[in-house]
C-alpha cells in the first residue's frame, strides 16, 4: 500500500464530466489498496474570471479581500470532486486549507507556506476515504485566507506529500510532461523524460508554467520526485529528480516565455548615491518582486533606469513609482505592459562560448528588436514585443536543434 499524491490542473477539473473521469482514475488506484490524497485546481477559466471580477469593484483591489474571492474556485471543485466519488460508491473528504491547517504567512495573493498540518488528513485516510484538498490556499496566522500566487495548486501538492512522507507525487496537466519549450506554441517541442531539479527550477522561473516554481524549490529540499503527466493519457511523463550520472547534458535545454511581466521606466533620474535604494525599497515593502534592472551610464547629472514587476502588481507599482519619481525629481516614468521575455537555459552554457551571440543573431534575423538583456551562468533572457514571443520561441527552438535528443553522457 502507497500514499499517493496526486494534484489535477484546472483544465483536468475543467467541467463536470471531467471530475468525474479525474475521481474514477483515482479511484482505481485507492480500489488497488492505496491512499489517495488529491490536490485540486479551480476549473479552468475561474481564477481569471475572479480576478476580472476583483477588478469591476476597485482598481487596485485590496489584497485580503482578493484572497477570499480567489480561493473559492478550488472550494468548488473539491466539493464537486468529493460528491463525484461519493457518487461512485466510495468515500471522500474535501477540506480547504484552513481545515487542513496549511498555515502561511500573511503576505496576500502570494503567501508563503510555514507549516502544515497532517493530522486531520491522516485520519481520514485512516477511515478509509479519498482526501480532497483545496490547492493554492492557506490560512495566515490571524486567520485569514490567503493564497499561493498563480499555478500555487503545484505547490499544495507538493508541500502535502513532503508533509505526509507520500511515496509518489504526481502533477496531472493538459500536457504529457515537461518539454523542451511550451508544447502548445512550438509543434517541434520534444519531451523531457527527466530532468533535474535546478533546470527545472531555472526553466519554471523564466515562465515554463507547467510547475510552480515554488513547487519545485520544495520538492528540492525535500527529496520528493516528481512525476509531471498527462491527465488524459496513461503515458509516463517527465520526472523531476535530484542530478544523477546519466541525465541528459545538454547545451540548451530549453526555451522559455513569460508574457506576465511589466517594464517600468524612469527618464532622467538625478544619478546620485542612494536613488536605487529610494526606488527599490518602496516596492519590496509592498511585497512586489523585482525581476530584471538596467541603469543607463550617465548622461551629464542624470540617467535612466528601467526594470521589471509581475503585470499583476503593475498599478500598485506605477501608483508608488509616480509618487517616488516627484520626491527625487526624475523627469518622468512611464509604463509598458506589452512586453514579453523569452529565454535560453541549459547548465552546458557555463562551458560554452557564443550561445548568446546565437540567440541574438536570430531574433534580428526575425527582425524582432530587443529591449532589455540579462544573463547568468546558464541562461540567456532577452525583453522583446509581446507580440513576437510565438514567432521567438519556435526560431530559437529550432536554431539551437532541441527537437533532437541528446545522447546520454556516460560518466563511469
Ligand atoms: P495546470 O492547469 O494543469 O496547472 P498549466 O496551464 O499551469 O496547467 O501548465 C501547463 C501548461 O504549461 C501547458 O499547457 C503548456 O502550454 C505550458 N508550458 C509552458 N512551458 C512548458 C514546457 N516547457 N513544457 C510543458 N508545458 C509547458
Ligand atoms: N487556480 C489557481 C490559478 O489559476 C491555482 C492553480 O491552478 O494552481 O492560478
Ligand atoms: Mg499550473
Amino acid at each position: 500500500m502507497a500514499l499517493i499524491v496526486q494534484k489535477f490542473g484546472g483544465t483536468s477539473v475543467a467541467d463536470p464530466d471531467k471530475i468525474k473521469a479525474v475521481a474514477l482514475r483515482v479511484m482505481e488506484l485507492s480500489k488497488q489498496g492505496n491512499q489517495m490524497v488529491v490536490v485540486l485546481s479551480a476549473m479552468a477559466g475561474e481564477t481569471n474570471r475572479l480576478v476580472d471580477l476583483a477588478h469591476k469593484m476597485q482598481a487596485i483591489p485590496d489584497q485580503r479581500e482578493m484572497d477570499v474571492l480567489l480561493s473559492i474556485g478550488e472550494q468548488a471543485t473539491v466539493a464537486l470532486f468529493a460528491m463525484a466519488v461519493k457518487e461512485a460508491g466510495l468515500d471522500a473528504v474535501s477540506l480547504l486549507g484552513d481545515q487542513v491547517k496549511i498555515s502561511t504567512d500573511s503576505m496576500h495573493t502570494k503567501a508563503r507556506i510555514k507549516s502544515i498540518n497532517a493530522d486531520l488528513i491522516k485520519r481520514h485516510l485512516n477511515d478509509g476515504k479519498i482526501v480532497v484538498v483545496a490547492g493554492f490556499q492557506g490560512v495566515s496566522e490571524s486567520g485569514d485566507i490567503t493564497t499561493l500566487g498563480r499555478g500555487g495548486s503545484d505547490t499544495t501538492a507538493v508541500a502535502l506529500a513532503a508533509a505526509l512522507a507520500a511515496d509518489q507525487c504526481e502533477i496531472f496537466t493538459d500536457v504529457e510532461g515537461v518539454y523542451t519549450t511550451d508544447p502548445n506554441i512550438c509543434p517541434s517541442a520534444r519531451k523531457i523524460d527527466r530532468i533535474t531539479y535546478d533546470e527545472m527550477l531555472e526553466l519554471a522561473s523564466l515562465g515554463a508554467k507547467v510547475l510552480d516554481i515554488r513547487s519545485v524549490g520544495l520538492a528540492k529540499r525535500y527529496k520528493v520526485p516528481i512525476h509531471v503527466r498527462s491527465t488524459f493519457t496513461n503515458t509516463q511523463g517527465t520526472w523531476v529528480v535530484e542530478e544523477d550520472k546519466i541525465m541528459e547534458s545538454m547545451l540548451v535545454s530549453g526555451v522559455t516565455y513569460n508574457k506576465n511581466e511589466a517594464r517600468i521606466t524612469f527618464s532622467r533620474v538625478p544619478d546620485t548615491p542612494g536613488i536605487a535604494s529610494r526606488i527599490f525599497n518602496p516596492i519590496s515593502d509592498a511585497g512586489i518582486v523585482v525581476d530584471m534592472i538596467i541603469q543607463n551610464t550617465r548622461a551629464g547629472d542624470m540617467t535612466d533606469m528601467t526594470f521589471t514587476v509581475p503585470k499583476s502588481d503593475y498599478e500598485r507599482a506605477m501608483k508608488i513609482m509616480q509618487k517616488i519619481a516627484e520626491d527625487i525629481g526624475a523627469e518622468s516614468v512611464t509604463g509598458d505592459t506589452k512586453i514579453a521575455k523569452v529565454s535560453i537555459v541549459g547548465v552546458g552554457m557555463r562551458n560554452h562560448s557564443g550561445i548568446a551571440t546565437t540567440m541574438f543573431h536570430i531574433l534580428s534575423r526575425e527582425n524582432i528588436n530587443i529591449m532589455m538583456i540579462s544573463t547568468s551562468e546558464i541562461k540567456i533572457s532577452c525583453v522583446i514585443e509581446e507580440k513576437y514571443t510565438e514567432l521567438a520561441v519556435r526560431a530559437l527552438h529550432d536554431a539551437f536543434e532541441l527537437d533532437k535528443a541528446n545522447l546520454p553522457l556516460e560518466e563511469s
